[in-house]
């Protein structure tokens, strides 16, 4: 065992989804590009593949989540997000299958209000998962909620685990250190050295997960782009600098991450969280038509949208090797079939 995995083995975790995700090239789609590929090779981690619940990134995380609520004894699960959360949706899977109880607080931060959005989707399957939605309008603070919730829970005599939005605590974001780790044995096992890995940033643990995996293993925070899709560039950057180095800390590791270190792109935001935007339906309808895969509308939709922008504007020399995490979502398609 690697020192990192050492490390890593310390924490208490759940098992859900069988590693490593696949690592594929995007042939079809470079083919469609042309001349304004220059050379570049376009890669795919299959994050999306996972067997519980859908999939998706969330379940990283969640193994240790879960983990750390079985430490405590918990009894019920409790996740906040929006109406299409697909950490909600997760949650509700990944509880079933370990024997938690869970309840959701939905808000409605997305002003879609058409049966599609509302019924379909991730809400659908977190009623078949058996969670239990509490549906809050738009004002409300859904984490309040949770911690009021669990401590009506605590005077019932249960003991209920409250997660950070997204499940983005540091504990949360070791699972996308955990797949750093993945990516740098799979590049060796390839023969691939990836210049630069490329994933949606929502609540930032996917990004400062692999910043700080990269960091704890000798190589640099700074391979990692993400594209914002929550808040502004700025904001974004910060938070995702911050949980990159409590995840580090976590992990024992010493080397510094810089601010210049994060690179978080605000470009394919949109006018807001779960507001389509052109480039994001033409980006999912690529995947779909020349890859047969399924990219979501809110996050990695517009990831991949920045994606193929930035090979477009010769951000990347020729012969480099970008890898693009797919990260699931794609339950959220039915709640935007308009756009399609
Ligand atoms: C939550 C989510 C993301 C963003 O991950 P964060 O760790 O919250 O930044 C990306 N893609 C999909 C499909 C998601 O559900």
């Amino acid at each position: 065992m690697s020192d990192f995995e050492s490390r890593i083995s310390e924490f208490p975790r759940v098992a859900l989804f069988s590693t490593p995700t696949p690592i594929e090239r995007l042939s079809r789609i470079e083919e469609a590009l042309g001349d304004a590929l220059r050379g570049v090779r376009l890669y795919i981690k299959r994050d999306d593949t996972m067997g519980l619940g859908g999939g998706g990134n969330k379940l990283r995380k969640l193994e240790f989540l879960l983990g750390e609520a079985r430490q405590e004894k918990a009894d019920t699960i409790i996740a906040v997000g929006g109406r299409q959360s697909n950490h909600a949706r997760l949650t509700a899977a990944a509880a079933a299958r370990h024997g938690f109880q869970c309840e959701l607080a939905l808000a409605q931060v997305v002003p879609r209000m058409d049966t599609d959005y509302q019924e379909s989707g991730n809400i659908l399957l977190d009623n078949l998962f058996g969670a239990r939605v509490h549906d809050l309008p738009g004002s409300a603070n859904p984490v309040e909620f949770a911690e009021e919730r669990a401590a009506v829970l605590r005077a019932e005599g249960r003991t209920a685990y409250v997660m950070a939005s997204g499940g983005s605590s540091p504990t949360g974001c070791l699972g996308y250190a955990v797949c750093a780790n993945e990516i740098a044995e799979q590049a060796r096992f390839l023969g691939i050295a990836f210049d630069e890995v490329v994933v949606p940033n929502g609540s930032s643990g996917t990004h400062a997960g692999l910043a700080a995996g990269f960091v704890a293993l000798g190589s640099s925070a700074s391979r990692v782009r993400s594209f914002s899709v929550l808040a502004s560039e700025e904001d974004s950057r910060a938070a995702t600098l911050g949980k990159a180095r409590a995840t580090a800390a976590l992990l024992g590791c010493e080397a510094t991450i810089e601010e210049t270190d994060i690179r978080v792109d605000g470009s394919e935001r949109g006018s807001a969280y779960g507001a389509p935007t052109a480039s994001m339906v033409s980006a999912v309808q690529l995947m779909a038509r020349r890859e047969g895969l399924l990219l979501d509308p809110v996050y990695s939709g517009k990831a991949f949208a920045g994606l193929l922008a930035a090979v477009r504007n010769g951000d990347y020399r020729d012969g480099a090797s970008i890898l693009f995490v797919m990260t699931g979502g794609a339950p959220s398609l039915f709640a935007y079939r308009h756009e399609f």
